[in-house]
């Protein structure tokens, strides 16, 4: 607001203005960029005051476990984004998924979840959750039949992940959020593949949405964060009471930097997708390659999904190797640009190997059945130039040749 007394309505504005101005609160210091607050409580003028703000009479922060001035700029820079009423921060995306079950769920109730889903997803789906009482049953996500037939009547969550990790299937989230409403469950998405500036899973049907912010909303690979939006019901009647009373809070120096990187994650996202694109078809047209998995790609098996409900194929890529486990390592190790690890979204390309690393913890059985075969690699797609990046893969796909790796 400058003098003219003029004040911005960020629900009217466009994404990329929201991302940098919204949720903007200055201290009487008039500071150009948004303030650490680095505290950890707060002080009152008087006890008036603070008896107040402990009844909830007085609006103002009382401890930082609770909410803290940063954590709350990026709260609502994230929830104009998204278009929901309200939103809570997380320590990792972990504790946003845990805390956005916990918080809906108790003993008796019923989780329905795609077996797809992030590792660390699993283990709170299925060993987590039964410890407390609340069943849950895993299905093929892309089959609605499925969903439908897993529908009890003490369900109280439908969960998915899409696109998926690692093969990148899309599901059907409207249908899916169908179902569930129609047999009076909620759907929470963990929206972290497609990013929040491809995929908005609310306006699809989802009662809830949640991060990790340590993928394309950091995207330079530098702190851990979480968030989980919703309605205002959702978030301030379920979701808060239990982060203030169990605090997987936020740190504040983490949300400042996840702040601040709300503001080029459009420009971040949608490079890094122009660049997944140009590597896909690179891929695709290689002989060493058997399957290119990617979401913006014509042939792949939801493309009409894909269409429907995200904005672009999104900037991870899947591809099989014919020559199996030795193929794919030795393809990997010959990289020089593209780093080997297990995180995504970040400006710098990245390839994991999921047989060996993230879905090690599986059975064979258990990989079989979600496709993680040993010639599968999973490359994030990061802000190099895409010439450099194909460069990179052509000259360690060729090398598989002189290794008698070839295609068989
Ligand atoms: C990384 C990831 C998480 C967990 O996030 P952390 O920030 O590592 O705790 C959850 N879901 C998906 C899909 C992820 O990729």
């Amino acid at each position: 607001m400058n003098d003219s007394g003029r004040k911005p309505d960020f629900k009217t504005l466009r994404p990329a203005t929201r991302l940098v101005h919204g949720g903007t609160q200055r201290s009487q210091f008039g500071e150009t960029s948004e303030a650490i607050f680095l505290t950890q409580g707060f002080v009152y003028p008087d006890m008036e005051t603070a008896e107040a703000r402990f009844k909830g009479d007085e609006p103002g922060y009382v401890y930082s476990r609770y909410a803290n001035p940063t954590v709350t700029m990026f709260e609502e820079r994230l929830a104009l984004l998204e278009g929901a009423e309200a939103a809570r921060a997380t320590a990792s995306g972990m504790a946003a998924v845990t805390t956005a079950l916990m918080a809906q769920l108790k003993a008796g109730d019923h989780v329905v979840a795609a077996r797809a889903l992030f590792g660390a997803c699993l283990y709170v789906v299925e060993d987590l959750l039964p410890r407390f009482g609340v069943a849950s049953t895993l299905v093929d996500g892309a089959d609605l039949a499925q969903w439908r037939a897993a529908m009890r009547p003490e369900t109280r969550i439908a969960f998915l992940e899409s696109p998926t990790n690692p093969r990148l299937d899309v599901y059907d989230i409207a249908a899916i959020a169908d179902i569930a409403h129609q047999n009076g469950a909620r759907l929470v998405v963990d929206n972290v593949f497609a990013s929040p500036i491809l995929q908005k899973p609310m306006a699809l049907g989802a009662d809830c949405v949640v991060y990790s912010a340590t993928k394309h909303i950091d995207g330079q690979g530098r702190c851990l964060g979480g968030a989980i939006l919703g309605s205002s019901d959702l978030i301030e009647n379920e979701v808060h009471g239990f982060l203030r009373q169990t605090g997987p809070t936020m740190s504040p120096f983490n949300a400042w930097v996840l702040l601040k990187s709300l503001e080029t994650l459009p420009l971040r996202v949608n490079q890094q997708m122009s660049n997944a694109a140009r590597v896909a078809d690179f891929l695709a047209d290689h002989r060493q390659i058997r399957q290119v998995i990617y979401p913006g790609r014509p042939d792949h098996p939801q493309a009409d999904i894909v269409q429907r409900q995200m904005l672009g194929g999104g900037t991870l890529v899947a591809l099989e190797l014919s020559g199996g486990k030795a193929a794919a390592f030795a393809f990997a190790n010959r990289l020089a640009i593209i780093k080997i690890s297990n995180n995504l979204g970040d400006a710098k390309s990245l390839i994991t190997h999921p047989a060996t690393t993230t879905h090690q913890r599986l059975t064979p059985e258990a990989r079989a059945v979600l496709g993680v075969n040993d010639g599968l690699l999973r490359l994030s797609v990061g802000l190099e130039d895409a010439d450099d990046l194909i460069e990179d893969l052509a000259f360690a796909l060729d090398s598989l040749d002189q290794q008698g790796l070839a295609a068989e």
